[in-house]
């Protein structure tokens, strides 16, 4: 078969209007080409009370190992304000080399640069001693309970081995090719509630400040010291999101006053680690008899694939393709790596995400296509160095 053009494919996908959690045909389109290629293709729909069904899609190439895997979503965040587009933003014109369309950097145009990259090896008569696999999800802009996560549990369950993976999200901050993001902060909200007694202003020795004990145990987690930074990673930060005491009269001592922060940590903490000292240091700040309740949600682990064979064959292909090598980061938000690291090595590298979420999100097409050319020498060296190379050359 021939090649398949990216930006086509691209163009194809931001057509279908998937934005989470529908599946707006963007799954049924990508079934179609990745069983055209020989892929077996599995569909993985999940539900679960009070949240909404999802579709997902597993594809394979081959049946032998190692298993290289290409992880993404096909769904999309909501237009937003539509009148604000230029265009239609699932009509995924192409204006002056640039592809604008809600999906065309996070993360359709990187999921159509692999899907092309492979169609493109296989038109060349490539043939590998392993299997390439597609993990694709619906979830990942939304809750991401029926999505990635799950899809992982029932692939491991049914036997399914990934020994490498590469998530397809917008990683380079402005260039193609300067940023693979090689692991990811944690994130942790903590939510206190110190309960005091209600009193009159002039009489304090009757009350209890709950908004005074407050401010003192947060001043303490505010002074607490928590890291300088990692190898990989820059420091640890807390940001207070919000203080309420919701009190309108200026005569009252009130009784409840509550904190909500986050903390989005590195890889020298761990959820749990950071749970225990933020208890010893609210403990101590509030005092004998201080009454208050203190909740910790995990939003997810900092995790890091120290660098290696992955982050050295995008990098190398990188410098082939574009003549930079990009750098290795930890910055930023969370993606759906955050559950693949559990099962095997994994990096996100993608297209340019300046645009992601906004309004007029675009990818130029030279990226989309250089992208797919990245990834196309990847695969390649990965099979390579595991040692199973190209039977046909
Ligand atoms: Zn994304």
């Amino acid at each position: 078969m021939a090649a398949l053009d990216p930006v086509e494919l691209a163009q194809d996908l931001i057509r279908c209007p998937s934005v989470t959690p529908a599946e707006g045909g963007a799954l049924d389109l990508l079934q179609d080409v990745l069983e055209g290629m020989g892929f077996a293709v599995r569909r993985l729909p999940f539900s679960e009370p009070g949240t909404a069904d999802v579709d997902n899609l597993y594809a394979r190439l081959g049946t032998e190992g190692p298993n290289l895997c290409f992880a993404g979503h096909t769904d999309v965040v909501p237009v937003g304000d539509r009148d604000s587009w230029s265009d239609d933003p699932f009509a995924a014109e192409v204006r002056d080399g640039i592809l604008y369309g809600r999906g065309a950097n996070d993360m359709k145009g990187a999921i159509a640069a692999f899907v092309a990259a492979i169609s493109s090896l296989k038109a060349n008569g490539s043939n590998f001693d392993g299997s390439i696999s597609m993990l694709i999800t619906g979830d990942e802009e939304g809750p991401s309970i029926n999505g990635t996560k799950k899809m992982l549990e029932a692939l491991a369950a049914s036997g399914e081995k990934l020994d490498a993976c590469i998530t397809g999200e917008p990683t380079n901050p402005r260039e193609m090719g300067t940023m693979i993001k090689i692991g990811r902060r944690g994130s942790l909200n903590g939510f206190l509630t110190v309960h005091g007694v209600q009193g009159h202003t002039g009489y304090v020795h009757l009350a209890d400040n709950a908004a005074e004990r407050l401010v003192r145990m947060m001043n303490a987690v505010l002074d607490l010291e928590l890291d300088e930074g990692s190898e990989h990673f820059q420091p640890s930060t807390l940001a207070i999101s919000t203080i309420d005491v919701g009190n309108t009269a200026t005569n009252i001592i009130p009784a409840t006053a509550k904190a909500v922060f986050n903390i989005r940590f590195n890889d020298l903490h761990s959820g749990a680690s950071l749970e225990a000292r933020l208890r010893d240091v609210l403990a101590s700040a509030a005092g004998e008899g201080a009454r208050y309740d203190f909740d910790v949600r995990v939003s997810g682990e900092s995790f890091l694939t120290p660098p290696g064979l992955l982050s050295d064959l995008i990098s190398d292909a990188c410098e082939a393709e574009l003549g930079h090598r990009p750098e290795l980061s930890t910055t930023g938000g969370t993606s759906d790596s955050r559950f693949i690291k559990d099962y095997c090595p994994v990096v996100d590298f993608g297209l340019v995400g300046e645009s992601m979420h906004k309004v007029d999100e675009h990818a130029a097409t030279a990226d989309i296509t250089a992208l797919s050319q990245i990834y196309a020498r990847v695969v390649t060296e990965y099979f390579a160095r595991m040692g199973c190379a190209d039977a046909s050359a």
